[in-house]
């Protein structure tokens, strides 16, 4: 696998840069494990620390990947996840249900989606698959969220409402909130797993694959 160029990135996503500097130890620490199938960087926090990951739609070991984007920004995944532990998705998807303009709007982001991922590899396995519960349903809003982040406003509106929940402003950093950094982000309750950020890295883990 190949880094693609940068023209070809920013055709995947308006806010794509390269892989730079250290990016690969930030994503890693952010993540708890290595950002597996890394290209690109979806979208940066105010500071350059990598907000989104683009992901390769084939990982090294030969295993299709449909997830192109993912929110890697440990602030970003926290507030969103506890959007999604109030239960807010339902509102989405009552949405969704009943207001057919955001629901074709939602297939749009869908079809977008693909087409952004089929420029680096047409990977059969997951053709016409994308993630985050599109095109019918929202069920992961770090996916449709990074989507949003790294494409710009417009194109996955769910993605765009929730990073308006959530107070997203590219013009400021929380990477240094001692609340919010890095070791933080396990959940009360979750320490019984160990280590810092291990409960995280196994539950987006998850959740990527879906
Ligand atoms: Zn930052």
């Amino acid at each position: 696998m190949e880094y693609p160029k940068l023209d070809v990135l920013k055709k995947v996503a308006a806010n794509a840069t390269e892989v730079a500097g250290n990016d690969r130890e930030v994503l890693t620490a952010q993540l708890g494990r290595d950002p597996r199938g890394l290209v690109g960087i979806g979208a940066r926090c105010a500071c350059g620390a990598p907000a989104v990951t683009i992901t390769w739609p084939r990982l090294l070991d030969g295993s299709p990947f449909p997830t192109l984007f993912y929110l890697s920004l440990p602030w970003a995944v926290k507030q969103i996840s506890r959007v999604e532990s109030r239960g807010d998705m339902a509102l989405f998807n009552e949405r969704l249900a009943t207001d057919p303009e955001y629901a074709a709007a939602h297939e749009r982001a869908h079809a977008s989606y693909v087409a952004r991922r089929d420029l680096l590899e047409k990977v059969p396995e997951i053709a016409g698959k994308s993630a985050g519960g599109m095109p019918e349903r929202v069920k992961c809003l770090h996916a449709l969220a990074g989507y949003a982040l790294a494409v710009g406003p417009g194109v996955c509106p769910a993605g765009d409402d929730a990073l308006e929940m959530i107070g997203w402003d590219p013009a400021v950093c929380h990477c240094a909130d001692s609340d919010d950094a890095g070791a933080g982000l396990a959940e009360p309750g979750s320490g019984a797993t160990g280590g810092s950020g291990v409960g995280l890295a196994s539950a987006s883990g998850a959740q990527a694959q879906a």
